[in-house]
């Protein structure tokens, strides 16, 4: 058993978030410099002269409350059309900005009934369940009741527990612990478990997953 699994097979690298954001201003300084031809751009794939400078954020700052523009790519319109952009970047569905796909080991978009949202769009469309559904799902060995997306502060969390395929983590490593715990806690906390839930991949790590669960 993967703990990505819960990840859906997609793929995940490697590279450090500094969480240091661009400033929208300085981003929209360097679009006007450009636009008056002030300043030459080259575009980050063709090396020619770039016509649009396009802001990227990271898909899951705007539930932990970080602000700014997680990058920028200087490119021409060729090589826009040639959609360059869509194999390291994506658009999401709902607001209209482009995103990084991959951070750290996180995927970070979030595909939902066939569109692709940021976190903060995804909480707008992502199912609910009820508890007994997730426990269900759980049991049958099922874990596509989980979606990855950041857990907003605000969130009313029921359980939260770290899973992994690796029998000497100090965490979770079956299903059937999981379900243990979960019911444990709704026990403990005198929650139903036809309680309407959010249920989601809330971290993911290099051999681990976090998981969380909470209240519409
Ligand atoms: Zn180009
Ligand atoms: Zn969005």
């Amino acid at each position: 058993m993967d703990s990505h699994n819960f990840l859906k097979g997609e793929n995940i690298m490697y590279c450090p978030d500094t969480l240091e954001r661009m400033h929208e201003k300085l981003h929209q300084e360097r679009v006007q410099a450009l636009e008056s031809g002030q300043e030459e751009v080259t575009c980050d794939y063709c090396g020619n002269k770039a016509d649009h400078i396009i802001p990227v954020y990271n898909p899951a700052d705007a539930l932990r409350e970080v602000e700014g523009i997680y990058c920028e790519v200087n490119i021409c319109e060729k090589c826009e059309d040639k959609g360059y952009l869509y194999e390291e970047y994506f658009i999401c569905d709902e607001c209209g900005e482009w995103f990084i796909l991959n951070h750290s080991w996180d995927s970070l978009v979030v595909n939902l009934n066939g569109s692709q949202y940021c976190h903060k769009c995804a909480l707008n469309h992502l199912p609910t369940y009820t508890i007994q559904e997730v426990l269900d799902s759980l049991s049958n060995g099922e874990t596509n009741l989980f979606n990855r997306i950041n857990v907003p502060d605000s969130a009313n969390l029921v359980w939260e527990g770290e899973f992994s395929q690796y029998s000497d983590f100090p965490g979770h490593t079956s299903f059937d612990s999981l379900i243990r715990s979960i019911k444990d806690k709704c026990e403990e906390d005198d929650i139903s478990l036809e309680t309407q839930v959010y249920s989601v991949v809330s971290h993911t790590y290099q051999f681990s997953v976090c998981l969380s669960i909470f209240s519409v």
